[in-house]
């Protein structure tokens, strides 16, 4: 079936239809879709945001994040999906992904929370950051105009899940805290029929929108950047105070967390830096907060930086582990051992991975096989 044809088809209700097409959906849509020429033509939506207040004068400022944006009539915020009409503020992606595809629950990583289950995952376009070093940056980047959209409301995706069976629903690749409105009514509705929902995000978000998400969310994982304001300023275009947060936060409702920290080289990359990002987790989140430390790879706008050494990533994993951190990974470096979840106490392997693939599970009741020792997580 052409993609065409397949995107038509996700417009009808139809149970066999639907079950047609979700048949279909990992060859139509493969994962990130490039941008494409602007396309004032194109629908976008226009469902009211939440969290924003209107000026005195006109305008509004957007409460969603800690940018908070003031845009006047007919501009958008930074993130490039909110526009304000009049004295309303909108969305413009509700319910128009631009990359959809179902992923392995380990490729968000999330090692942790149903190992071997996969999620759903959506993006739309737009992001309230700008990171040099942006994996994503043809969706992030991009204006809802430039991308290649679909019509996919939140039962369409509930609808799709429960006939796939597939558990999760994860928002991811861009920036989910820019479709705020579609995640939270998908989350809500998926937590109604039985589908859990995950967050990947930059957690730059302010704490009245955070709250109210997270009572739809199963897990979170947080690209922690850095522990250095200098870096969120010069690299992400964001600030760190917030991002720490939100972490508190999360880690305060009990919503499962995990936490990625992308590794640059001459950037983030210091024993000193470890040491202190060690130290801030064990005092703020805990020790059994697992920690991904992830190889760069030149891209976007650093594309002047090598590839990581594996070698400094295993000196970050020693630090953290010296510091007492118990659940310390290294990502994208196939093959590694560092993939595995290993058992503080006892030392063998509770989880053996590679790649995205689960090896083996050697857990019983949540806890180590050999020696009882209690692993935390959702399993
Ligand atoms: S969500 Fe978008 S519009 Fe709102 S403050 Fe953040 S960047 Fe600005």
């Amino acid at each position: 079936m052409e993609r065409r044809l397949f995107l038509r088809c996700l417009g009808c209700g139809a149970t066999a239809t639907l079950l047609a097409q979700t048949e279909l959906l990992p060859r139509a849509l493969g994962g990130v879709q490039n941008a494409c020429a602007f396309d004032y033509t194109k629908k976008l939506s226009s469902v009211e945001a939440w969290y924003y207040v209107k000026r005195e004068g006109g305008g509004i400022e957007c409460r969603l994040c800690p940018r908070r944006c003031v845009v006047t009539d007919l501009e958008r915020g930074y993130c490039g999906v909110r526009e304000t009409r009049g004295d309303i503020y909108y969305t413009l992606v509700y319910g128009l992904p631009c990359s959809l595809n179902i992923d392995p629950i380990e490729k968000k990583p999330l090692y942790h929370f149903y190992p071997g289950t996969t999620a759903f995952s959506l993006a739309t376009a737009g992001c309230n950051a700008n990171c040099k070093f942006c994996q994503n940056w043809e969706i992030s980047q991009t204006r809802p105009e430039q991308t290649d959209n679909i019509d996919l409301p939140p039962q369409t995706i509930v609808d799709i899940c429960n006939h796939r069976k597939v558990p999760s629903i994860a928002y991811t690749y861009s920036e989910p805290i820019i479709f705020f409105e579609y995640m939270y009514d998908t989350a809500k509705l998926g937590h109604e029929k039985g589908i859990r929902s995950v967050m990947i995000t930059g957690g730059y978000i302010e704490k009245e929108p955070l709250k109210d998400l997270l009572q739809h969310l199963d897990a979170v994982k947080v690209d922690l950047k850095a522990i250095r304001e200098q870096y969120y300023k010069d690299i992400v275009n964001a600030e760190l105070k917030p991002v720490l947060d939100a972490l508190v936060e999360i880690k305060r409702t009990g919503v499962w967390l995990e936490i990625v920290y992308l590794v640059v080289p001459t950037l983030n990359d210091s024993e000193e830096e470890f040491v202190e990002l060690a130290r801030w987790i064990k005092t703020n989140l805990g020790t059994d907060t697992p920690v991904h430390f992830s190889k760069f790879y030149p891209q976007y706008l650093l594309k002047n930086l090598p590839p990581t050494p594996t070698g400094t990533l295993e000196m970050a994993r020693n630090i953290c582990r010296a510091e007492g951190l118990e659940y310390v990974y290294l990502g994208n470096v196939p093959g590694h051992p560092a993939e595995s979840t290993y058992c503080p106490k006892c030392n063998e392997v509770v989880i053996a991975r590679r790649g995205y693939t689960i090896l083996q599970v050697n857990l019983n009741n949540c806890r180590c096989s050999n020696c009882n020792n209690e692993i935390p997580g959702l399993f």
